[in-house]
């Protein structure tokens, strides 16, 4: 591998890199690679609906090279250095790759041990993690046995992927309990460090009310800050008064905090200071503030937006478009708006719509149609439509 080079070389073959090495492709650009260690590809939107008991582990995950564009050359290791003056990649296995350009897009890192006893926590007979995905159906299998006790959701603090996720198998479990008639003798907790259930209007006013109607505990402006596994007790602080509660659970479904990948941290990518280790771009064009031939896009850019598969969608197509642009010295056509998505499974069969943009402000892709609302539609396109365009339109960069 020692000495190759690419006009492109894109690290990272998840939602970003496959559907952007996709478009560049499609737009005339033939010399692309991507750098991926795993043999496969997971659709993340999915984890949730596994660990609520409504999808298949199978459904979300694919051979990566079956994802993998057309003409476009997979390189199977990691990146572990970045010389941006040298314009080269190490890899885990020991070479080194040359680029024109560089695309930086490896996702985010799960950070167990920034909360002690949570791993231990989510890997004992009691506790998951929808957000890992060898620990989905975990959850379901955990939750779905409830039937008495109480059942702990969390979310951490800090920039996670997709953020409203955290709640998402809470509300599929709750429709779950209500149908067995058991929901009234599970007491369910969700915590987590918004001042608001999620923080965009109309949205909240939706999930209050599913969660008034479910009767969950929501601890807002709340973070686990240790775990107890053995003891089955989560440790929870309210960030406000600093006030420590104990919380004895039956089922903990917890979500991890994250960051960029350590290696990248290391790098001269992230702007000092950025202890979250993210890749600083200009929000709007994407590329690099310092080095102009370096791009980045979906979880590990240092972006302005709530992180999402949605808000990279509209991110692959500006970075490409300027990316081709900045390769025939011209100037950078297109500005991403920092819109973002969340589907928030409400029930076991409807789904909010959160659609907005980097301030939490609504930005609704059909202005006059209330996805906001709850709504059987809405179920349809997030659990059967989305699945479909991903593997067979976003991925090949035609959406
Ligand atoms: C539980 C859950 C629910 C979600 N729900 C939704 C939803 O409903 N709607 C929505 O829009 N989004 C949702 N998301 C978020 C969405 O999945 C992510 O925003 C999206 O996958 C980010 O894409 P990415 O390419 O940046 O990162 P990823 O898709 O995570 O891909 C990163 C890739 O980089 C690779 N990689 C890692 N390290 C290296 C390395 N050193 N060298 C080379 N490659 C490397 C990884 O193997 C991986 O393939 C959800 C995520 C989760 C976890």
């Amino acid at each position: 591998m020692a000495g190759r080079h690419f006009d492109v070389l894109i690290i990272g073959g998840g939602n970003a890199g496959v559907s952007l090495a996709a478009r560049l492709h499609r737009y005339g650009v033939k010399d692309v690679a991507v750098v991926e260690p795993e043999d496969h590809h997971l659709y993340q939107p999915l984890f949730s609906h596994i660990a609520g008991g409504r999808a298949k582990a199978s459904e979300a995950i694919r051979p990566q090279r079956s994802v993998m564009p057309r003409g476009v050359e997979w390189i199977r290791d990691g990146a572990v250095d970045i010389d941006p003056a040298g314009n080269t990649v190490s890899l885990a296995s020991g070479g080194q790759l040359g680029f024109g350009h560089l695309v930086v897009c490896p996702g985010l890192q799960l950070d167990w041990d920034k909360i002690p006893g949570l791993a231990e926590a989510v890997h004992s007979p009691f506790g998951a993690s929808h957000y890992e995905f060898s620990l989905a159906p975990k959850a379901w299998t955990l939750l779905s046995g409830l039937k008495a006790g109480t059942a702990v959701f969390t979310m951490p603090s800090g920039p996670i992927k997709c953020g409203g996720a955290a709640q998402k198998p809470m509300y599929l479990a709750c429709d779950y309990w209500r149908e067995q008639g058991v929901l009234q003798d599970i007491r369910v907790v969700m915590v987590q460090p918004s001042h608001t259930v999620f923080g965009v209007p109309g949205v909240d006013d939706e999930l209050n009310r599913k969660i008034a109607q479910y009767g969950i505990e929501l601890r807002c402006n709340s973070e686990v800050t240790s775990v107890d596994a053995a003891g089955q007790t989560a440790r929870i602080r309210d960030n406000g008064t600093g006030a420590t509660e104990e919380l004895r659970y039956d089922v903990l479904n917890a979500v991890p905090p994250q960051s960029a990948p350590d290696w990248l941290k290391d790098t001269e990518l992230p702007a000092l200071g950025d202890s979250g280790g993210f890749v600083e771009v200009d929000p709007e064009t994407l590329r690099h503030v310092r080095f102009p031939n370096i791009w980045s896009l979906g979880d590990a850019a240092a972006t302005t937006n709530s992180k999402s598969g949605g808000a990279l969608r509209k991110q692959t197509s500006v970075l490409a478009k300027n990316l081709v642009a900045a390769r025939q010295g011209k100037p950078l056509p297109e500005k991403y708006n920092g819109y973002s998505v969340c589907p928030f499974t409400v029930s076991r069969s409807t789904v909010v719509f959160a659609e907005f943009d980097d301030q939490y402000r609504p930005m609704p892709t059909i202005p006059k149609v209330p996805t906001w609302k709850e709504s059987r539609t809405s179920w349809v396109v997030d659990r059967d439509i989305f699945p479909r365009v991903y593997w067979n339109l976003i991925l090949k960069g035609r959406a």
